[in-house]
């Protein structure tokens, strides 16, 4: 039924919803137990992308004692300081060196070892935890990118990419913690890129649209993550301040093959070009992958192939070697 469209006014309006099942087996289950379990199920409905129904299953109930146990640790994280960064080096395809990095959170768990941002990362931002980590990513990101340039004083000072959650973009507060961070690290805001969703842009939020202005009036240079997994155009794009595009991993998957995704990938690289903006491919893996985003004229690359994500540390290292020499040799 949600798949068809309601007419308001005469418009078509599309409503999308997550539901959860749960049926009674034994016929003796209470309201508040089934009410449960098909929360349960809705969980796994939203986890599973929304705009879907799940029915329930007795394992549902684990997952949700799981997600409950991750939702206290999560707070305990962000006071005990247990969440850390890594980073991800971004490469000019054509000459190899390092333009930026990707600051990418994770969380030092003191008893499942390192979490990744997939298993945490959507239920801080139901519980609304996400606007304090999101906070201290980009306090932490701006510092280190700081340090950075004070210890490697290049003249083309590495970018710090950071990644926005919708909520943060939704608030009116967000510019000016923007602002203060980079006032605090004492970084340029010519350093700081800000990764937003695609979905982000297409609510049409004043609010957001507002903060996408102010933070471009600012001098921080916007880039849209995961180009081609939302619903915009690239055309719709062009009433936002974005200056760089993501070409989504799925597109990169398939370039070297000279399918349906590498036209893709070319026909977003040409419009983006035309338009003044940068593209940046995300997940390369092969060699192959590279030359063929390369030769498309697509910017830069980012991907295990050229860099996985690693610790501060790490990266001094890879920025002192400064090209990536063996990798552009192909
Ligand atoms: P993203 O921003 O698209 O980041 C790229 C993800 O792809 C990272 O996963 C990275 O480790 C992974 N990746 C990079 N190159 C390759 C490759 O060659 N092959 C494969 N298979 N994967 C590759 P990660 O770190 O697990 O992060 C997942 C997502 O979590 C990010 O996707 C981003 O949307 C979100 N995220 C990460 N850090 C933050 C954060 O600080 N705040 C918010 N709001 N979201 C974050
Ligand atoms: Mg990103
Ligand atoms: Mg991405």
């Amino acid at each position: 039924m949600f798949q068809e469209p309601f007419l308001l006014d005469g418009r078509e309006v599309f409503v999308t919803a997550s539901i959860g099942i749960a049926t009674s087996t034994s016929g003796t289950e209470g309201a508040s137990e089934l009410v449960r379990d098909a929360d349960a199920a809705m969980y796994v409905a939203k986890n599973k992308g929304k705009d879907r129904f799940e029915s329930f299953q007795p394992n549902m109930h684990a997952d949700a004692v799981e997600r409950l146990e991750i939702q206290v640790s999560l707070q305990r994280a962000v006071e005990q300081q247990e969440l850390i960064l890594h980073y991800q080096p971004i490469v000019d395809l054509v000459t190899g060196g390092v333009v930026g990095v990707e600051a990418l959170v994770r969380w030092n768990h003191p008893e499942r070892g390192l979490v990744f941002p997939a298993t945490f990362i959507s239920l801080a931002e139901e519980t609304g935890l996400i606007m304090v980590i999101g906070q201290w990513v980009l306090e932490e990101a701006c510092r280190q990118a700081r340090a950075w340039h004070l210890e490697t004083r290049s003249d083309a000072p590495l970018k710090i990419s950071v990644n926005l959650s919708d909520r943060q973009l939704q608030d009116v507060r967000f510019v000016d913690q923007v602002r203060v961070a980079m006032e605090r690290a004492d970084l340029h805001p010519a350093s700081l890129i800000l990764e937003i969703t695609e979905r982000v842009i297409t609510k049409e939020d004043d609010v957001v649209m507002d903060n996408l202005r102010r933070l471009s009036a600012l001098g921080v240079t916007l880039a849209i993550d995961d180009f081609g997994t939302g619903y915009s155009s690239l055309s719709s794009l062009q009433r936002f301040p974005i200056d760089i595009i993501k070409i989504d991993k799925s597109f990169v998957d398939r370039v070297a093959n000279g399918d349906e995704a590498s036209a893709v990938a070319r026909a977003v690289t040409d419009l983006s070009h035309t338009w003044g903006l940068t593209t940046v491919a995300e997940g390369i893996e092969t060699a192959e992958q590279m030359s063929a985003l390369r030769d498309m004229g697509c910017n830069l690359g980012q991907g295990y192939y050229l860099g996985v994500p690693m610790r501060a540390e790490e990266i001094l290292s890879v920025l002192c070697e400064g090209v990536l020499e063996t990798k552009t040799a192909t």
